[in-house]
């Protein structure tokens, strides 16, 4: 789905992926579950892009639900991976960046679903840090946004006022912000820092890992 021009989500991989389409080169943010290559690839053939045509794919952060396709995808494109150290650290060795808090029938389950789709070990070529800024978009910021996961980054690009949030913010159905919160959250304080510095930039588009597209986003943070 075209969210304005040159931006695009692609959904369906249980979290979203974002392609970013410039004359340079393709973006990739998040990549899906293993196996979901082929969806994006699909979805890029539509609009008559070869995986080669990948330049840059970024992860906001190590869940395999986001880096599940990476492995597949830079062998396919030879394109180069950023995330920020702590990321890169459990993406290079096929895991989590953080304990989840689980016990019981939930640890169960997830344990069982992580080695269903364990995702491919890969190594970041390029590792990212909060304040940094990327040729990529009109100029992509790098804002470090810890708390879903320690090392967790988001991406602000001001020209068009869009915010790549991963996982450090929550849309729901009916089209509002919330922090991330719960079993799967790191660290609950640091998750309502990122939830306020995020607000801050006043974006108008607010792309999630998880849900729908927000517009108008800057009234769709709540007071935390
Ligand atoms: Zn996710």
């Amino acid at each position: 789905m075209q969210i304005i021009p040159g931006l695009h989500q692609i959904a369906g991989g249980a979290a979203n992926v974002y392609l970013i389409v410039e004359p340079q080169g393709l973006t990739l943010i998040d990549t899906g579950l293993p196996r979901f290559h082929r969806k994006i690839f699909k979805y890029m053939a539509n609009l008559g892009f070869q995986p080669g045509q990948v330049r840059n794919v970024i992860i906001t952060h190590a869940d395999g639900d986001h880096y599940g396709s990476l492995g597949a995808i830079k062998a396919a494109s030879g394109g180069r991976v950023y995330a920020s150290p702590l990321e890169a650290d459990a993406i290079s060795e096929g895991t989590l960046s953080r304990p989840l808090k689980l016990s019981g029938l939930g640890k169960l389950l997830f344990d069982l679903s992580f080695s269903l789709f364990r995702p491919k070990a890969v190594n970041p070529d390029q590792l990212l840090e909060g304040g940094q800024s990327l040729p990529i978009f009109g100029g992509m910021q790098v804002i470090a946004t810890p708390g879903h996961t320690p090392g967790h980054i988001s991406l602000f690009a001001p020209a068009p006022s869009v915010l790549f949030c991963g996982d450090s913010l929550r849309a729901t159905s009916q089209g509002r912000l919330t922090p991330s919160r719960g079993r799967n959250t790191w660290d609950q304080a640091q998750a309502l820092d990122s939830l306020r510095a995020q607000a801050a930039l006043n974006p108008q588009i607010v792309c999630p890992g998880h849900g729908p597209v927000i517009h108008a986003a800057s009234d769709k943070f709540p007071l935390v």
